[in-house]
């Protein structure tokens, strides 16, 4: 058989060297603990749980889902935006919930990309933005996002060649993998630049609710005329730990949600009902659960930065999402710093380089592990600091 050359145009997962090493020690019986998983360790909330069992086991809901949603989780959306961010969205043609926010943004390339057009796409970030985008036949532009400005993108920068053939911009704030956070007056800046270059926004924010010390990250759609020009992807994922029953949405320009709407109705027969029900739950919850949530992230995280500063880590500290995003020590590429702590510490972290090439000399390490196990990784930092300076 033969496989599509458009899969063949994939690039090798990088993690492949560093994954099979993990897998070997854990065969070996060695206790490896993980830094590297962006996926809340917490269970999803009971009163979730609760509505998903009762929704089971109602006939009405054993069968086909619409593509385009229940109506009335449409307007659990539309009134969770209006309560959080004040913006106002109209639940039948600006809102489209998703099989989880990856496959919106997997999917709202091919509504976009023809064979050579560009995706402006940050770097470092998440790998789906560049792969939907190489998987439609289009080419990924980077836009590296640097610490000097606050891993934002320098739409200055870029290449007026470049832009001509770009038809999406993407980005990401709170960010995957820096932390970073953005203010409104970029996603202004955005919008204007989109604007002038005739481009579709695709912000990705599923790190909204994962915020410390009182700050409330913003959202894109908060801007005037961001529906003008995009949609923002949002997920109850991060949020209300429900990474494992995948449901998310998509907001904003109404067209471009008709389009992914039309994509998706050739593709998938929606979100099974129960959890569309049990996403409606969680968006009309105490809005609490989320303020608890992210106090427990941002213990962990205070114990990591200290014991990072101690072990002479230049760390970012996040305002927002789960990452903690730490320049390696000086000599050391992303990859052999990230080897050297997993062959000499048993911690594993994810070298940067895997998001992208400005990702390189940075690690990224994810708060979304149990308190004793990230006691124990800091224990084992500690440890192999003090043996590396010996
Ligand atoms: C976790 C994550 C997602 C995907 O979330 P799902 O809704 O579970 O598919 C999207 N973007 C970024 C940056 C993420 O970290």
């Amino acid at each position: 058989m033969r496989l599509s050359h458009r899969l063949e145009k994939l690039p090798p997962y990088l993690f492949v060297e560093i994954n099979r090493k993990i897998a070997e020690k854990r065969a070996r019986g060695e206790d490896v603990i993980s830094f590297a998983i962006g996926d809340p360790d917490m269970p999803t909330p009971d009163y979730i749980i609760d509505r998903l069992c009762t929704a089971a086991r109602e006939p009405s809901n054993h069968r086909y889902p619409e593509t385009s949603g229940l109506p009335e989780l449409c307007l659990a959306i539309a009134r969770w935006y209006r309560k959080r961010f004040n913006v106002e969205l109209d639940a039948s043609k600006e809102v489209l919930p998703l099989i989880g926010s990856k496959e919106g943004i997997g999917h709202i390339s091919f509504c976009f990309i023809d064979s050579g057009d560009v995706a402006l796409v940050p770097d470092p970030g998440y790998p789906v933005y560049s792969m939907s985008t190489l998987l439609a036949g289009g080419e990924p532009h980077y836009m590296p996002l640097r610490e000097e400005n606050g891993f934002l993108p320098d739409f200055a920068a870029m290449p007026a060649a470049v832009i001509k053939k770009a038809k999406l911009l993407w980005l990401n704030y709170p960010n995957n993998p820096t932390g970073a956070t953005a203010e409104t007056s970029f996603f202004v800046e955005a919008v204007r630049f989109a604007k002038k270059h005739n481009l579709a926004i695709c912000h990705d924010a599923p790190y909204t609710e994962v915020a410390y010390d009182g700050y409330k990250p913003p959202s894109f759609m908060e801007v005037p005329g961001a529906r003008d020009v995009g949609i923002e992807f949002h997920s109850l994922s991060k949020t209300y730990n429900m990474t494992g029953w995948r449901i998310g949405m998509a907001v904003g320009n109404a067209q471009m949600i008709d389009a992914l709407f039309r994509l998706k109705s050739n593709l998938d027969s929606g979100i099974p009902q129960a959890i569309q029900i049990a996403a409606i739950e969680a968006l009309n919850g105490p809005r609490n659960f989320t303020e608890r949530q992210s106090a427990i992230y941002q213990q962990r995280r205070d114990k990591l930065l200290k014991a990072l500063s101690e072990i002479g880590l230049k760390a970012n500290p996040p305002k927002a999402s789960f990452y903690v995003w730490v320049r390696v020590p000086p000599g050391y590429t992303s990859v052999q710093f990230a080897t050297e702590l997993l062959d000499k510490a048993n911690v594993a972290v994810t070298p940067g380089v895997g998001y992208g090439n400005a990702g390189e000399g940075y690690v990224r390490l994810s708060l979304t592990l149990p308190d004793e196990r990230l006691d124990d990784g800091i224990r084992r930092l500690l440890l192999w600091h003090k043996s590396a300076t010996k």
